[in-house]
């Protein structure tokens, strides 16, 4: 479903576009939305192409309905009706049903002390842009480097073509035409031939597998480390996360599949310093899924359903099954659909940050990482004096880790759909964002700025 974030409608557009005519009278049974939500005070967008009118109620619960359908989404959750949206005489017209459901989401968090909160953030650089046009770039990992931290790397995908690692300025050092690599993530001193190794892993389209290298820090070059391929089970893998646990010492790849498929495989060394995939849990989720990050410290893992909201499990491969937590839902007041990219930032004693991208607000969501992952704020990313904002985030990774004197409390890296140069759209890139300024937002504790991601430390059951 194609959803419209320019909710805003100018009159003009409206007046053409909108099947409108209040005026019209209402068939049985039947309500006209347009004057019915202009009523309420709704923002709506008529979509032409897809026949769809997207709304988001003045509280910013959000819904969708297609003419034709008796399906329709309200408050980031699926239903059918028993008639189907109409046209009638340029009208909208929905089930009374359905028009009661509306009218009863707009109730809710009527001066709610917990609304959502938004801030502003500005990208201090952006990396050069990706070699493909169209949706291609789609994932960041941020790896530290431990000796000099300001010579630290981006390495992220391109899903039309491969890996490509960046320095700090945003630079090209790498290019890997390793296949359609969709996620990637990285971890620290892996057990490898009798030494410890970085390791980033990612999985890739073209060959269904999840790929896996060694990180040489100084130039970024990445080796293949793979003693066969692992492949995966599934029709196509997608979302990725690596997980390693300071409950057993393991390491793990954590992939979600197109249709919501989980796979876990346990990464070791093969006994010949090369790597093996086991498979040792799968699940299934009821639809697309692709955001996933693993808490090393807490043993637990979130997942983004990317219409439905966010989950969290146990990241032990003898977790189970089924999720300990639903942290949000993607109802459009701090999550609206998509709910994509998932990271963590790790603070000082056990505190820090999920992030999440919200797609379909051009926002990120915060949430304490420890507890009950309570809401924060959400920021979005603003156009600045030399880079412009982002929009529809894909992927998206941070460190609370100083990375030298310009970026002395770490970076929080982001996709952009739309990377624009002069005011002309690019093909897509990477932004990064001081973290001095989210911690801002956020009103978070200078004291909490510094967690070395090698020192991680085991906490929670
Ligand atoms: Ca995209
Ligand atoms: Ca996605
Ligand atoms: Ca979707
Ligand atoms: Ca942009
Ligand atoms: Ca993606
Ligand atoms: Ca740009």
């Amino acid at each position: 479903m194609k959803l419209l974030h320019a909710l805003n409608l100018t009159a003009l557009t409206a007046a053409l576009l909108l099947p409108s005519a209040a005026s019209a009278a209402a068939e049985p049974g039947y309500e006209p939305l347009r004057s019915g939500l202009e009523t309420l005070g709704a923002k709506l967008d008529w979509d032409d192409e897809d026949r769809t009118v997207v709304f988001k109620l003045k509280n910013g619960i959000s819904g969708i309905v297609t003419i034709g359908e008796k399906e329709y989404r309200l408050a980031g959750k699926k239903g059918e009706l028993d008639g189907e949206v109409r046209l009638v005489n340029e009208s909208t017209q929905v089930p009374a049903a359905l028009w009661k459901l509306i009218t009863e989401e707009n109730g809710k968090y009527q001066n709610d002390p917990k609304a959502p909160k938004f801030f502003e953030v500005q990208a201090a650089v952006e990396t050069e842009a990706v070699a493909n046009g169209e949706d291609a770039a789609d994932d960041p990992a941020i790896w530290v480097d431990g000796a000099d931290p300001s010579k630290s790397k981006l390495i992220a995908t391109n899903k039309a073509g491969g890996v490509l690692v960046y320095d700090l300025e945003g630079k090209q050092l790498q290019s890997y035409p390793t296949g359609k690599m969709n996620n990637i993530d990285l971890r620290y001193d892996f057990p490898l031939g009798g030494s410890k190794v970085d390791i980033a892993a990612a999985t890739n389209r073209t060959t269904n597998t999840i790929d896996v290298w060694s990180v040489s820090g100084e130039t970024g070059e990445l080796k293949d480390i793979l003693a066969e391929p692992i492949a995966s089970k599934m029709s196509e893998v997608y979302g990725f996360s690596l997980y390693h646990s300071l409950r057993s010492g393991k390491f793990y790849a954590l992939v979600l599949g197109k249709k919501g498929e989980f796979e876990q495989y346990e990464l070791a060394d093969n006994g010949s310093g090369k790597v093996t995939g086991k498979l040792v849990r799968e699940f299934q989720l009821e639809t697309q899924s692709e955001g996933l990050a693993a808490d090393d410290e807490y043993g637990t893992m979130y997942i983004a359903e990317e219409d439905t909201g966010i989950w969290k499990y146990s990241a032990e491969p003898d977790g189970g099954l089924k999720p300990l937590a639903q942290v949000d839902i993607a109802d459009g007041r701090r999550l609206q659909d998509d709910v994509e990219g998932l990271t963590l930032y790790y603070g000082a004693d056990g505190q820090g940050y999920l992030l999440a991208s919200s797609q379909g607000s051009n926002s990120y969501a915060v949430y304490k990482r420890e507890g009950a992952n309570e809401y924060v704020s959400n920021f979005t990313i603003e156009d600045g004096p030399a880079v412009d904002g982002t929009s529809e985030t894909d992927g998206i990774d941070v460190i609370g880790f100083g990375l030298g004197a310009k970026y002395q409390q770490g970076i929080f890296v982001s996709q952009d759909d739309a990377n624009l140069e002069n005011g002309e759209k690019i093909n897509q890139n990477f932004k990064i964002v001081p973290w001095e300024a989210i911690a801002k937002g956020l009103n978070t504790p200078a004291a909490s700025a510094q967690v070395d991601p090698r020192k991680l430390v085991k906490r929670g059951e």
